[in-house]
């Protein structure tokens, strides 16, 4: 992390539009009517170019936090610093108040890799009472607990970084910032040091050549992990031996420098650029990467615990598979979907997910025959999940005398739920880890207990769960749930029907997720807040075609902070997804299950063309992101004239609309459609009917001339 100093706020944020959202905003919570629905942010506000461009520029392309790059493979995130559906402080302190007024605000917007926002979550630790709601972004005087990029002081004067890639705190509030932005996850740190080795390369081979434009490289502005390289250069000019001991060897060649002969090109160099040691170092500070590592005892809201890595051997039907799942959403909430024929080892991947988190005693508490998950190859099985945050990777063995695992962490909440998700009838009260995931292991552990749940509930707890059900049931974003006569019954223009009356679909999907919520409530202050990792086999099973397409979107908004990983065989869940969260998984001849590489892009998979068809009454299967830069695009084409920043947009716009194949591929198509869209865009605009008329004319005469000019080429 390194200090960041903010720049103006672009003009769009004081835009009319922009201030009747903070105006609606500010109407939606002071109302008390609006306990069952939940509270949309206009995301297209930090998405619109002028705002993403100028946190693109501010940070320099890279996580405010962790300083990586971000671009298609880490996806950038706006992350808002104070988080606006209610913050969680140390010790699992709750308001949920705060900070809602800041959703809009450029002072509150920091660009960010998804994973250290969604590590981050809805942490926001101060020291003494948080600020009265409403108070003007400059006017905040709170102290805060965690490192502010944006802040005044210096984040090297907080944190310390060794040649292994791993950061140390050298204060408090450093040691908060590492916890809550998981900035000690293992690939992170890998990359830090592979990064540092490669500077330490540069510097050796070019160091009697230009070593000052090495420097000028290696530390300007746009660098990825400035301050770990600033802590390294200042170490070499503190101590010119040092250097010589950590990289001796370069391409096999032996570097024999004596230590005057680098001082004298060195440090000249360095002072030049003015860089020291950060003042407040502790006096060994040289050999802090060595010391012991203290741990850091965590509150259980401190840390976020996220899945990074699975690795499975000689479960049931997989020999062997590795999965990755860094790469994670740029809305800070995180997917992995899972696509493969039956039988290919879905299933059983997500039971060696379940059964590592929760620990052997849950499989024991299952009653699981260890021999039954050993592959018929194989002796034992074994599993490693890495998980964000932790520096050890927890490791599942299983053989024949039982279940075995090194894991002490028993912070981490699990849930799964197998293809089969039928409705209990028992009343079960209870809710234990077992029963979080037993339903993944046996179709006849019926989901139970949710009616006497709901209706036994509190009134806050209960209005959540019909907020969220608002969200992802198909329809239900009109009425509104009531509890009478024991019953839990959908209102909606009159007519009232009980959750028993309900279609199969309906029943089964609610069951589930009410059990969800039941255990996110019992542990979390709200859903917008609440942490886990949820597993669900066969996601698409019991809807129908629309609901399949917004499941996910919809998941996504109701749980914005809960880690997924399903599976499906059904294209039609994939809408919603993001490239790198989906996988196919395929098995060899040789039964090794492997992921298929360099998948296409499935943001603009066809579908579309399949499911139009009028039966299953879909009116658009664009993708929301893609429906609105449609719109956009219709909109600028309409305008006569652009200015130089629209024409920019316009040219962007069509980059993506076109590389999502939304247009054919040959020209001449393309040029074709282009005429379209601007006469489509001037019928939306209500032209007169004799502009459209000659303009259908001119359409039509620019069409014709491509085609005779294809003509005339053929
Ligand atoms: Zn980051």
């Amino acid at each position: 992390m390194i200090r960041v100093i903010r720049g103006s706020e672009p003009e769009y944020l004081s835009s009319k539009y922009v201030r009747s959202v903070k105006e609606s905003a500010k109407k939606f919570h002071s109302s008390s009517r609006n306990s069952q629905i939940r509270w949309k942010v206009d995301t297209t506000v930090f998405r619109y170019f002028e705002v993403f461009d100028g946190l693109q520029r501010q940070f320099n392309g890279k996580c405010a936090y962790c300083e990586s790059f971000l671009g298609i493979n880490s996806p950038a995130t706006v992350d808002h610093f104070r988080p606006i559906r209610g913050s969680l402080g140390l010790n699992g302190d709750f308001s949920s108040e705060h900070y809602w007024w800041y959703a809009y605000e450029w002072k509150n917007l920091y660009l960010s890799c998804a994973l250290c926002s969604q590590t981050k979550g809805n942490r926001f630790p101060v020291d003494g009472s948080r600020c009265r709601p409403s108070t003007p972004i400059d006017k905040n005087s709170e102290s805060i607990l965690i490192i502010d990029p944006c802040g005044e002081g210096n984040p090297g004067d907080h944190l310390m970084f060794g040649e292994d890639g791993r950061v140390q705190s050298l204060s408090r509030e450093g040691e908060l910032t590492i916890e809550i932005f998981g900035l000690n996850r293992i690939a992170l740190c890998d990359q830090r040091s592979h990064e540092l080795k490669r500077f330490y390369e540069n510097a050796v081979l070019h160091f009697s050549i230009d070593f000052e434009s090495v420097l000028k490289n290696a530390l300007g502005n746009g660098n990825s992990y400035l301050q770990m390289k600033y802590q390294a250069y200042a170490k070499w000019m503190s101590d010119p031996n040092y250097y010589l001991k950590r990289v001796p060897i370069v391409n096999g060649t032996k570097f024999d420098l004596r230590a005057e002969e680098l001082r004298k090109v060195f440090v000249p160099t360095l002072r030049k650029y003015d860089w020291k040691p950060t003042p407040s170092l502790p006096r060994n500070w040289l050999n802090i990467s060595e010391r012991e590592d203290k741990t850091v005892e965590a509150q259980p809201l401190e840390v976020a615990r996220f899945v990074e890595r699975i690795e499975i051997r000689g479960f049931k039907s997989i020999k062997e598979l590795n999965i990755n799942f860094s790469g994670s959403n740029a809305d800070g909430s995180s997917w992995k979907i899972f696509l493969g024929e039956n039988g290919v080892g879905k299933t059983s991947l997500l039971q060696a997910l379940a059964l590592t988190l929760s620990g052997p005693n849950v499989a024991t508490d299952l009653a699981l025959n260890p021999k039954s998950l050993i592959n018929e190859n194989s002796k034992n099985a074994s599993v490693r999940v890495y998980l964000s945050g932790d520096k050890i990777p927890i490791d599942l063995d299983i053989n024949s005398q039982g279940f075995f695992s090194n894991s002490t962490f028993s912070g981490l909440e699990v849930y799964g739920y197998g293809a089969v998700r039928l409705l209990g009838v028992e009343n079960s009260s209870s809710d234990t880890r077992a029963q979080r995931i037993a339903n993944l292991f046996y179709a006849t552990k019926y989901i139970s207990g949710i009616s006497d749940w709901l209706l036994g509930v509190d009134e806050s707890k209960f209005n959540q769960v019909v907020r969220a059900l608002r969200d992802i049931l198909p329809n239900a974003s009109t009425g509104l749930f009531v509890r009478k006569m024991k019953r839990v019954i959908y209102v909606d223009r009159g007519a009232e029907i009980s959750l028993e009356n309900l279609s199969d679909g309906y029943q089964t999907t609610i069951a589930m997720l009410v059990h969800l919520m039941r255990g996110l409530l019992d542990r979390w202050p709200t859903l917008d807040v609440a942490e886990g990792i949820v597993l669900i086999d066969e996601i698409g099973v019991h809807m129908h075609p629309q609901w399949k397409m917004r499941i996910v979107s919809n998941l996504r908004e109701a749980f914005p902070r809960v880690q997924f990983v399903v599976t499906t065989h059904d294209p039609l869940c994939l809408r919603g997804i993001k490239n790198n969260e989906v996988e196919v998984i395929e098995r060899r001849e040789d039964g090794y299950v492997w992921r298929r590489p360099n998948l296409p892009d499935i943001e603009s998979l066809r579908i579309d063309q399949i499911l139009m068809s009028e039966h299953f009454g879909l009116s658009s299967t664009l993708e929301p992101t893609m429906e609105a830069a449609m719109k956009e695009y219709q909109l600028l084409m309409s305008k006569r004239t652009l200015s130089q920043d629209e024409q920019a947009s316009l040219n962007q716009l069509r980059e993506k609309i076109n590389s999502a194949s939304l247009f054919s591929r040959s020209r001449r198509e393309r040029l074709a459609m282009q005429f379209i869209d601007e006469y489509l865009a001037a019928e939306s605009l209500n032209h007169k009917e004799q502009d459209l008329s000659n303009m259908r004319e001119i359409t039509k005469k620019k069409i014709a001339d491509i085609i005779g000019a294809k003509r005339e080429k053929s």
